[in-house]
């Protein structure tokens, strides 16, 4: 890795899947944690994760962030997991004066979700860079959260990697059992729509991708994992490309793109 001085920090969407994969190794975290060791060090990094979906809009704010738990029904080892990256709260004051006049709580009680974590564990395994999260303002149409994705643009020239961990399709009540089941024809649909949108900068499709009708419906039964995907779009500068680091669908109905833009060469 090189340093981060005066050199433009590319942006990340992490398609992150089950939380197990923080404890795995496979063809999604092989890919993660090639992103991370391709981008040049950064300073801080900040996460939109799905998990945190808030009433108005809120970074947190501590100097040491908890590993936060949020699920249910799983192994000990992984409630065991620790991601003890510190906060980095002048980051967090940087949000703020630039979502202005946006208003943004500074949160003390939130912490590192696993949105954010599962795919650091493998992009920065050793948990040693500062790591800021914002939240979702749930109360918000697509719109918004692009137009704030926009906004976070100069941190990239100020050594901050941004980040967006959600799924592009995520559809946890189809989900199928059984290894290797085949992706639903609208889940396919809908991330090969996404896939053209993110190819050829078309990001009103993207944000209105409610458009695609019973395949939207399907693949995004609730936004918030699609949402993140927004925020990085949006950072894509106009001389970059989003690059896809790895897709496919696990159990059906769960697409596991990850995409990049402005990544040195893997
Ligand atoms: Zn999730």
């Amino acid at each position: 890795m090189s340093t981060s001085a005066s050199v433009r920090m590319p942006v990340i969407f992490f398609g992150h899947g089950s939380p197990m994969n923080t404890l795995a190794r496979n063809r999604y975290t092989e890919a993660w944690r090639k992103l991370g060791a391709a981008a040049p060090a950064p300073k801080s990094i900040l996460a939109i994760s799905a998990h945190w979906v808030t009433r108005g809009t809120a970074v947190t704010a501590m100097a040491e962030p908890r590993t936060i738990h949020d699920f249910g029904g799983f192994p000990q080892a992984l409630f065991d997991f620790q991601y003890p990256a510190p906060g980095d709260p002048a980051l967090a004051m940087r949000v703020r004066e630039l979502l202005a006049p946006v208003e943004v709580d500074l949160d003390q009680s939130w912490g590192l979700d696993h949105g954010t974590w599962s795919v650091l564990a493998h992009a920065f395994p050793d948990a040693a860079i500062p790591v800021v999260q914002l939240s979702m303002d749930g109360t918000q149409p697509a719109q918004f959260h692009y137009d704030i994705g926009k906004r976070l643009a100069p941190l990239r020239d100020e050594g901050v990697l941004i980040i967006g961990s959600g799924n592009v399709v995520h559809n946890l009540m189809l989900m199928q059992r059984g290894e290797n089941v085949p992706a639903f024809d609208w889940a396919q649909r809908f991330n090969g729509e996404v896939r053209v949108a993110l190819a050829s900068g078309e990001h009103q499709a993207l944000i209105d991708f409610g458009r695609l009708g019973e395949a939207a419906r399907l693949s995004v039964p609730t936004p918030e994992h699609y949402l993140p995907l927004l925020y990085i779009a949006a950072l894509q500068a106009g001389d970059e490309d989003m690059a896809i680091a790895v897709d496919g669908y696990e159990a059906g109905s769960l697409g596991m793109l990850s995409a990049s833009a402005g990544m040195p060469r893997l």
